[in-house]
């Protein structure tokens, strides 16, 4: 919720004349309906003009990658998402909650109403005091949990001190990825692959176990697949399978816990441009033409996605459970 929603829909509350209703409040207002948001018509964008499109600067970080450094700098809706009150009163984690997808998720979900807790790596500490500015100005609670996830210590200690913080969980977005690009299987040590395996894996598997028993039902639990997981590069052969588990575990978790009242569904984006890309989740030509093999021909920004995980995560999704929601500008489908 932005400032100029704050107002109208305060002026809405207090009945202010019809003359300004009619301005500012949402067709489903106008119609006698309950929406509780009051805006204008919704302007039409061309989603091939809408975001930047490749040649793309080379611009290599170090891991784990700062997004504030980008350029252009991801658009996690941070002006432009705007709320309506569909996780008003949850409580979700969200992990890798610092930069692109994870963030974009952390704003909508407090203009939607929601208290969020975000975990990061401790050295995205500029990216993450943004995000937890921005989920403070909606009034809600903005919780900053750095620490490393292949540690199944941290993990633990991660949903504990969200459960204690929120005072309760019922949203858990397991979105925080490594991804290392190899040209051949011969260049991947036995430490990259394994912290693949830790940060994709386990450390889900270890947050999802450790909350579960907070969760009540209505509870929603969302991870974040790939395109990787159907269509994968040869460039990502350790990464790209993580993926494939990601939306294997979302299936067979939707099966146990479906019985239970709690939904599980996985997001698959596909080329967003996000710090993972730069830090040397890919091969140097591909960062500069990034996305433009798209049918829009260009990436996705994080907040393109933003909606899919509110929707995922909102109760009106009730019959959504085991499913995968792609989004990856026409290509990498299943
Ligand atoms: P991102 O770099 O902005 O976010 C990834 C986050 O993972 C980091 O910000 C970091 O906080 C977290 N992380 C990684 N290792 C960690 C560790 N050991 N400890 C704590 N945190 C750790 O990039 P993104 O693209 O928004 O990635 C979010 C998710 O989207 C990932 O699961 C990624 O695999 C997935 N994804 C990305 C793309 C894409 O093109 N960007 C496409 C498909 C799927
Ligand atoms: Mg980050």
């Amino acid at each position: 919720m932005d400032q100029n929603d704050k107002i109208t829909r305060r002026q809405a509350v207090a009945g202010l004349g019809a003359t300004i209703a009619a301005v500012t409040v949402s067709p489903a207002l106008a119609m006698g309906g309950t929406g509780t948001t009051a805006r204008g018509p919704v302007k039409l964008d061309d989603p091939t003009t809408k975001y930047p499109k490749p040649p793309f600067k080379y611009q290599p970080q170090p891991w784990p990658g700062l997004q504030s450094q980008m350029v252009p700098r991801p658009d996690c809706g941070e002006t432009s998402y705007k709320g309506s009150g569909r996780l008003m009163g949850r409580k979700a984690l969200i992990t890798g909650g610092d930069s692109g997808m994870g963030r974009a998720a952390a704003i909508a979900y407090a203009r939607e109403g929601a208290d969020v807790a975000i975990n990061y790596y401790p050295t995205e500490e500029p990216d993450a005091k943004e995000v937890i500015a921005l989920i403070r100005a909606e009034g809600r609670k903005g919780i900053a949990i750095p620490g490393d996830l292949r540690d199944e210590a941290f993990c633990k200690q991660l949903v504990q001190r969200a459960v204690t913080e929120l005072g309760g969980l019922d949203i858990v977005v397991s979105n925080a990825g490594r991804q290392q690009a190899a040209s051949s299987i011969l260049d991947i040590t036995t430490e990259e692959f394994d912290a693949i395996m830790k940060t994709n894996i386990y450390a889900p598997f270890w947050i999802i176990r450790e909350a579960l028993p907070h969760l009540p039902p209505g509870s929603a639990i969302i991870g974040t697949t790939s395109e990787q997981a159907y269509d994968p590069d040869p460039w990502l052969y350790a990464y790209a399978q993580t993926k494939a588990a990601t939306m294997n575990y979302v299936k067979s978790l939707a099966k146990q816990l479906g019985p239970k009242g709690i939904r599980v569904n996985g997001v698959a984006p596909g080329p967003v441009w996000t710090a993972l890309q730069v830090s040397g989740g890919t091969t140097p030509d591909k960062q500069q033409t990034f996305g433009s093999w798209t049918v829009l021909g260009r990436p996705g920004m994080p907040v393109e996605l933003a909606s899919i995980y509110v929707q995922l995560a909102a109760t009106d999704a009730s019959f959504a459970t085991g499913q995968v929601y792609g989004s990856s500008g026409g290509v990498g489908q299943p």
